[in-house]
C-alpha cells in the first residue's frame, strides 16, 4: 500500500507518495503563496494531489491515507488547524474540507509532531519508546513520540522547545515573550548575534553585513576566528540547556537532530553538545540517551504525514478546542 504525505510549509507545499518503510517513491513541491488565504491553498493541494496520482498511475484504492504536516498547532482529533501564524491560519477545518474530495482517511499533525513520527516508525528511533525530533532552524522546534504514541499534549501544544526560556529578560521572541531558546539560539538570533560581535564580519566573509548566513558563521569559526566560535559555544550552551531540560522532564531515549543549523562541523555543534548533555544531564540517564542527526532530515515531515495513519490515534479526542467557535475555511 501507498500513502500520500503533504508538508505544508510557509514557503513551499512538499507532495509525496510514500511507501510502508517511509521510502518516497515520487516527489515535488508548489508555492505555499499564503496571502491567497486557506481556501485557495486548500483546492491546490487537492489539485495537486490529484495530479499527482494521475502522473504516478496509482489507483486511488490503491491508496491507504493522506497525511498532512502543518507548521503550527493543529487539532488532530478535529482535523483543524488551530493557529499557524506563518500560514496566517486560525481556526481552518483543513481535514473535513481535503476528505470531502477525496472519500479516504486524512490524517493531520504538526510538521515537527509528523516529524517525529517518521523517525519512531521508519528512522533513528525505531523500537525505541521515548523519543524526539528537534528541528534547529530559523524557528526552533520539537516532537515527541512517548510510550508509542505521538505527543500532542492536552491542549494540542506540547514540545513547544523553542519557547522554553534560557534567559530571564533575554533577547525578545517571535512569540511576543522574552528569553526564548529560539530567541537566543535560532537562525535569526545567530545572524543578529554575528552583526553584533563579530569584528568587520562583511569584510571578513566579503558580502554585505545583511546577507551573512548561519553557515557562514559557522565557517568563520571553523577558521579560528574567535569572536565567531564564542557566538557558535553560546549557541551550544543555550541548545544544550535546552535538550538537558527536555530529556530530564521526558526521560527520552533518542533525540534526531535537523534543520539548517544541524549541518554545521560536528565539532562546533553535534559532539559539544553531547558532551553538554552528557555532563548535565540527569545521572540515571546521561549515558544512555542517543543525540544524532536524523537521516530522513528535511524529508521527515512529510515521511511522517504519509504515515500517520499508522498512529493509531488522532490526537488528543478530548480537547474539543473551543469547540463553540467556528472552524471555518476562510
Ligand atoms: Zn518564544
Amino acid at each position: 500500500m501507498l500513502s500520500i504525505g503533504v508538508d505544508v510549509g510557509g514557503t513551499n507545499i512538499k507532495f509525496g507518495l510514500v511507501d510502508e518503510s517511509g521510502g518516497i517513491l515520487f516527489q515535488k513541491k508548489t508555492r505555499t503563496d499564503p496571502d491567497r488565504g486557506s481556501s485557495a491553498i486548500i483546492g491546490s493541494i487537492v489539485q495537486e494531489i490529484n495530479a499527482m496520482v494521475r502522473q504516478c498511475a496509482v489507483a486511488y484504492r490503491d491508496l491507504k491515507s493522506i497525511g498532512l504536516g502543518v507548521p503550527g498547532t493543529a487539532d488532530s482529533a478535529n482535523g483543524v488547524v488551530i493557529y499557524a501564524p506563518n500560514l496566517f491560519w486560525k481556526h481552518v477545518a483543513i481535514v473535513p474540507a481535503i476528505q470531502a474530495a477525496f472519500h479516504m482517511p486524512v490524517f493531520i499533525a504538526q510538521d515537527t509532531r509528523a516529524a517525529a513520527w517518521a523517525e519512531y516508525v521508519v528512522g533513528a528511533g525505531q523500537g525505541m519508546r521515548g523519543i524526539a525530533a528537534v528541528t534547529l532552524g530559523t524557528g526552533i522546534g520539537c516532537g515527541m513520540v512517548i510510550d508509542g504514541r505521538i505527543f500532542h499534549g492536552a491542549l494540542n501544544t506540547a514540545g513547544e522547545f523553542g519557547h522554553q526560556i534560557v534567559e530571564l529578560n533575554g533577547e525578545l521572541c517571535n512569540c511576543g515573550r522574552r528569553g526564548c531558546l529560539e530567541a537566543h539560539a535560532g537562525g535569526l538570533a545567530i545572524v543578529r548575534e554575528a552583526g553584533k560581535r563579530i569584528s568587520g564580519v562583511g569584510e571578513l566573509l566579503h558580502k554585505d553585513i545583511s546577507s551573512v548566513t548561519v553557515s557562514d558563521v559557522y565557517q568563520l569559526a571553523q577558521q579560528g576566528n574567535a569572536q565567531a566560535r564564542n557566538l557558535t559555544d553560546g549557541v551550544v550552551r543555550y541548545i544544550g540547556i535546552g535538550l538537558v531540560n527536555l530529556i530530564n522532564l521526558n526521560s527520552l531515549e533518542m533525540i534526531a537532530i535537523s534543520g539548517g543549523i544541524s549541518n554545521a562541523p560536528a565539532q562546533l555543534l553535534l559532539d559539544p553538545l553531547i558532551a553538554f548533555v552528557r555532563g548535565r544531564a540527569y545521572e540515571a540517564i546521561s549515558e544512555k540517551v542517543r543525540i544524532c542527526k536524523s537521516k530522513l532530515g528535511e524529508d521527515a515531515p512529510l515521511i511522517g504525514a504519509a504515515l500517520l495513519h499508522r498512529a493509531g490515534d488522532r490526537g488528543a479526542p478530548r480537547c474539543k478546542w473551543r469547540s463553540e467557535e467556528k472552524q471555518t475555511v476562510s
